[in-house]
């Protein structure tokens, strides 16, 4: 027998490095009116470097204490920004202290016990408040600015509510993210969105590099729901939305198709998705739309 127009498309999707769940899944990812794509592990390549570690003054912590401190809070994490900092640890040859009572907050960080003190990294401003604190005042903002701007981003850590330090990780855009970005804007007659839990001045950076003018950062996962929603819109337009984290999955889950990246997306991204990139390339993407394009022609 010939095989089912969509069974032979998602045959073809595989061919193309990306694995499609369904025959529906194959079917929706043809309807897309519009992509949105988070920034980090999607546009970028989510094995970030850990560029400056800069421990504030008063804290008394030289680079390898702050390094070391941040990796022991961060180790049972799976974020990739948790791996480099501990991976960047481990290359200095530090050792960092046993964490307890470990909590990982989606969008915004990590807290822990380590060595008696309740130590906090992310993002500044949120997760390093504790009580209502707010810690990303005038004495750590001065060092914001400059690492975001050339598309950095910065996490501060704090102990027991206090800032001690920030670190700055840099994560290198895919290469082959603006021509996926171009392609999705092809097929979709539409110009992609970038939704971000990271900063605005990081998320600007890598649009720029990417050619995606409509960024929204800042976003908690939830928020990331609530921008595929608007993105719909009255019209009831059909929200393509590729991501790779935990902090993605109420968004893949709400979009009309929602696409994880394989390679490095968390456990749960990839369940959650219709459709999973294998080889982690951007351009396979519109391509496979373009697969269920054709494939809905034979079909009907
Ligand atoms: P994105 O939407 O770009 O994929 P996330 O939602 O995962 O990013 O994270 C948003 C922000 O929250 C990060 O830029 C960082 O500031 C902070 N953050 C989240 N998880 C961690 C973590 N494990 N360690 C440090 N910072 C974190
Ligand atoms: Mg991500």
């Amino acid at each position: 027998a010939t095989m089912p127009p969509l069974l032979s498309a998602i045959a073809n999707a595989g061919r193309h490095g990306v694995l499609v769940k369904s025959a529906v899944a194959m079917e929706r990812l043809g309807e897309v009116d519009v992509a949105a794509l988070d920034k980090t592990g999607t546009l970028t390549e989510g094995t970030p470097e850990v560029t400056a570690v800069r421990p504030l003054p008063g804290s008394g912590l030289d680079e390898d204490g702050l390094l070391a401190l941040a990796a022991a809070a961060e180790h049972p994490s799976e974020h990739p920004l948790a791996r480099t900092v501990v991976a960047a640890a481990g290359a200095r040859g530090l050792r960092p202290a046993a964490a307890e009572e470990f909590v990982a907050t989606p969008g915004r960080g990590v807290r822990a016990t380590v060595e008696g003190a309740v130590v906090t990294v992310g993002r500044p401003g949120e997760h390093g408040a504790r009580d209502g604190e707010v810690l990303d005042g005038d004495v750590t903002g001065g060092y914001l600015v400059g690492p975001q701007d050339s598309g950095g981003t910065t996490v501060l850590v704090a102990r027991d509510g206090v800032a001690v330090g920030l670190l700055t990780l840099t994560d290198r855009v895919r290469h082959d993210a603006s021509a996926a970005v171009a392609g999705l804007t092809a097929v979709t007659g539409t110009a992609p969105v970038l939704l971000t839990g990271d900063n605005p001045r990081t998320a600007a950076r890598v649009a720029a590099d990417t050619g995606i003018t409509d960024v929204r950062a800042g976003l908690l996962p939830q928020d990331k729901v609530t921008a595929v929603r608007e993105l719909q819109g009255g019209e009831g337009r059909k929200v393509l939305f590729v991501g790779d984290g935990v902090n993605d999955a109420p968004a893949l889950a709400a979009a009309h198709s929602g696409v994880a990246m394989g390679r490095a997306g968390s456990d749960l991204a990839l369940e959650t998705a219709d459709a999973v990139v294998v080889r982690d390339e951007l351009v396979a993407i519109p391509a496979v739309v373009r697969l269920s394009r054709a494939a809905r022609r034979l079909v009907v």
